[in-house]
């Protein structure tokens, strides 16, 4: 290997596909002001599935919402691919999240007209995007979806609802998928499945994850765990454990 070859590789692994820095979001004025972040510094590579953690009111959704442009820091700089979101005007940001950003909700939000088929292919279709059809069957076979593709979500499990939001969030290969408490509406078993196979993307298909979670046991299956309080990251835990993480949470305040 050259050197260059050498340098390219160790800045290509560096590099954030995403970063935050001096955040601050404050919410209402005078008295009623809350600073619900407070000068927060993150970078996430790529590849890695990341668990934002933390006791309720610490900041974990405004973090989330702010990182992905749906919501607008009052201060400080997001870099997300490498465009600058402060700036951005709505269209630009509306655009941002429909080409680069993937979205798991705890509600799963699918359109309830529409078949498990339609729902993952609508963002696409919004963007004027072709589908990777073998990337797509690929999903559907692993998530065990295969058969329920023209069924409505009315007709499917939760676990299955989540696994198509899963596929939708997944199939256009976005930057960065946002997951806000995935788990929160699911039994242990089907948590387990969503757990493991968003660990499981973020290995094979290099996909960057970054979770809202409440759940603890979800930290054995991150890399990385940000533990928030009143704003600010109170801890950055690597490799956590479930017990790593009811430690730094009790530090925190936590639940
Ligand atoms: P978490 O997701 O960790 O529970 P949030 O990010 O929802 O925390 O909230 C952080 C802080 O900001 C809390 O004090 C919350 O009450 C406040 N907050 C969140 N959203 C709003 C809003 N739209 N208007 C006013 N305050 C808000
Ligand atoms: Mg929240």
């Amino acid at each position: 290997m050259t050197n260059t070859q050498s340098i390219n590789q160790t800045i290509g692994q560096g590099a954030d596909v995403i970063s935050a820095a001096h955040l601050v979001k404050i919410y209402g004025e005078g008295d009623t002001q809350v600073r619900a972040l407070d000068r927060v510094n993150a970078g996430f590579k790529k590849g890695t599935f990341t668990a934002i953690m933390g006791p309720s009111g610490s900041g974990k959704s405004t973090l989330m919402h702010c990182l992905a442009g749906l919501d607008r820091a009052t201060s400080g700089q997001i870099l997300l691919g490498g465009s600058h979101l402060e700036g951005m005007d709505d269209n630009a940001l509306t655009t941002l999240r429909r080409d680069h950003v993937g979205f798991i909700f705890q509600s799963f939000n699918l359109l309830p007209t529409h078949t498990a088929k339609e729902n993952i292919l609508l963002p696409l279709e919004l963007a004027g995007r072709k589908v990777d059809k073998v990337f797509m069957a690929s999903l559907v076979k692993s998530l065990g979806l295969t058969g329920r593709l023209g069924h409505r979500p009315s007709q499917l499990s939760g676990g299955e609802q989540q696994r198509v939001a899963v596929v939708r969030a997944l199939v256009g290969r976005p930057a960065v998928v946002f997951a806000d408490e995935p788990t929160g509406a699911l039994d242990t078993r089907n948590s387990h499945h969503l757990l493991s196979y968003l660990r499981s993307a973020s290995r094979t298909e290099g996909q960057t994850i970054i979770m809202v979670t409440h759940d603890t046991k979800a930290a054995s299956y991150v890399d990385r765990a940000l533990i928030l309080s009143d704003g600010q990251i109170r801890e950055d835990i690597p490799s956590p454990t479930e017990d790593s993480v009811i430690t730094a949470m009790r530090f925190a305040g936590g639940e």
